[in-house]
């Protein structure tokens, strides 16, 4: 049994994390009069989500857009009464090829026809395959086993002949995923596009994940949330060991540090993990690690991520007609949006650098911050080059997130270790995107993970009453 420690707050359930999918959690089990405390690493709660002021506007530095069908999502913005607008896609956009650069209108680039037309049969290939795969478990899916053996790039040179279909393949894959197609299992990609509603689904913007943005910025969510459950959220408190026994049923306690107050510890019935995988490994554990379910997180890594914003006077780009969407074969940016404000009164371009091009980018430094800035001005005009500011915000630097926007699975990790994704571990419920079944890797998933390792809670609590 875990060795006593001095207790300063018991409660029935500690959350671990004041993301999106922790909030939710502690909202749902509060409602229902449950005693919960929600412990957060840093002085904000949101997580992944944080809207920050830069240049006088809000701007989301993580997850901002909100698409169809992700109805939880969209209940919380009305119930906070936090208004949506579209993303500016009225224009063309650009594609930026072997240095050339080339416009287009609709889905994927078409300068090379017949390369276009490749990937997207591709992409709806792989999103029938993808309908195979039960999002609830993965690995129960028909030749799981063979799925997880191979690599979405092993997929790619079996299905892509032409180079032309096979980049633009790879950039879709690394702005959803911030990684490569040679570090995803074949088997997780096809859950994750399932659980999103296909891939077709999950680069759109109108019609798809980046429909649509709130108004003020996703963050004013997790505010809302923190708001309701009140002081039981208590910031500034990184958890730092976890005590339970796996084989009785006596509760757990967790350890945090506390602002100017060295440590504390809460001592509850149960405790929600709402973290990715990875930082739940970085934990201590006593008197051991919960094995299977950190084995998994082993193999399940962040991607590799920074999001870059250039803010100008005004969306200059739009009298040029152009959309502000940027697809490119070569980094720094994989791809750029219209991030501008719901009056179009300033201009805002987002962009993302993402899988090999981060990592590259993270080796450059300042040179990889000139490179964006060239790269904005090939594709939108010397004007895009000269923004009145240029904010980076790199997720893989985040200690208590450690990359982005998701953890994802490397090949064998689900087929063998998946159960451990979700399984209670004695006392301790997994919560956080990379556990939901629908929208994995979304604000949506997290909150439905919450929502389910809630519902988990109040049944193991009902069955002690
Ligand atoms: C660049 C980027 C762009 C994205 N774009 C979108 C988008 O447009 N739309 C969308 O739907 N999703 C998007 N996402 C994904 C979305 O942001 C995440 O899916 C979601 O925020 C995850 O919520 P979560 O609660 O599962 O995890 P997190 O948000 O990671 O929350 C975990 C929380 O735990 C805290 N924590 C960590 N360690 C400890 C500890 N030891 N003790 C206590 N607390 C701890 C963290 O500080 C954090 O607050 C994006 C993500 C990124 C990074």
């Amino acid at each position: 049994m875990a060795a006593a420690v001095p207790i300063d707050r018991e409660c029935e359930v500690v959350v671990l994390g004041g993301g999106f999918s922790g909030l939710s959690a502690a909202r749902a089990l509060a409602r229902r009069g449950v005693d919960v405390v929600v412990l957060e690493a840093r002085d904000r709660v949101g997580g992944r989500s944080w809207t920050e002021s830069v240049g006088g506007l809000r701007l989301d530095r993580g997850g901002q857009w909100i698409g169809p069908t992700q109805t939880r999502l969209q209940s919380l913005a009305d119930e906070l009464g936090v208004a949506t607008f579209p993303t500016h896609t009225a224009g063309e956009a650009v594609e930026l090829r072997d240095g050339v650069r080339h416009t287009y209108a609709g889905l994927i680039p078409t300068f090379d026809a017949p390369a276009a037309a490749d990937a997207v049969e591709a992409i709806l290939d792989l999103d029938l395959a993808a309908l195979e795969v039960p999002t609830h478990a993965p690995w129960e899916a028909a030749d799981a086993g063979r799925l997880d053996g191979t690599t979405l790039a092993g997929w790619m040179d079996d299905h892509l002949g032409s180079p032309v279909a096979r980049d633009l393949l790879s950039v879709a894959v690394r702005g959803v995923f911030g990684a490569e197609p040679e570090e995803l299992s074949l088997l997780f990609t096809l859950f994750y596009l399932h659980a999103g509603g296909g891939l077709s689904n999950l680069v759109r913007t109108t019609g798809g994940a980046q429909e649509r943005r709130f108004v003020g910025g996703s963050q004013q969510l997790a505010n809302g949330m923190a708001d309701e459950i009140g002081d039981r959220v208590v910031l500034g408190s990184p958890v730092e060991v976890v005590r339970f026994d796996s084989d009785r049923d006596c509760g757990v306690t967790v350890t945090a540090r506390r602002p100017g107050d060295g440590s504390w510890s809460v001592r509850a019935e149960r405790a929600v993990l709402a973290v990715p995988p990875v930082i739940a490994s970085r934990l201590d554990w006593v008197p051991h690690r919960p094995a299977l379910r950190d084995q998994l997180a082993m193999r399940m890594p962040m991607g590799t991520v920074t999001k870059v914003h250039a803010l100008y006077d005004r969306p200059f780009w739009r009298h040029d007609g152009l959309n502000g969407q940027l697809v490119a074969d070569a980094g720094p940016l994989s791809s750029t949006f219209d991030d501008s404000p719901v009056d179009g009164g300033r201009g805002v371009l987002v962009g993302f650098v993402a899988g090999r091009d981060c990592r590259r980018f993270e080796r450059d430094g300042l040179a990889g911050v000139k490179a964006v800035l060239e790269q904005l001005g090939r594709a939108f005009g010397p004007r895009a080059a000269e923004p009145l500011e240029l904010g980076v915000q790199r997720w893989s630097e985040e200690a208590y997130t450690g990359g982005g926007p998701v953890a994802l699975a490397v090949p064998g990790a689900l087929s063998t270790l998946g159960p451990a994704l979700r399984e209670p571990v004695g006392p301790v419920h997994w919560a956080g995107t990379e556990t939901a079944t629908e929208w994995c890797g979304y604000l949506e998933g997290a909150l439905q993970s919450g929502e389910r390792a809630a519902a988990e809670v109040l049944d193991a609590l009902g069955a002690r009453s």
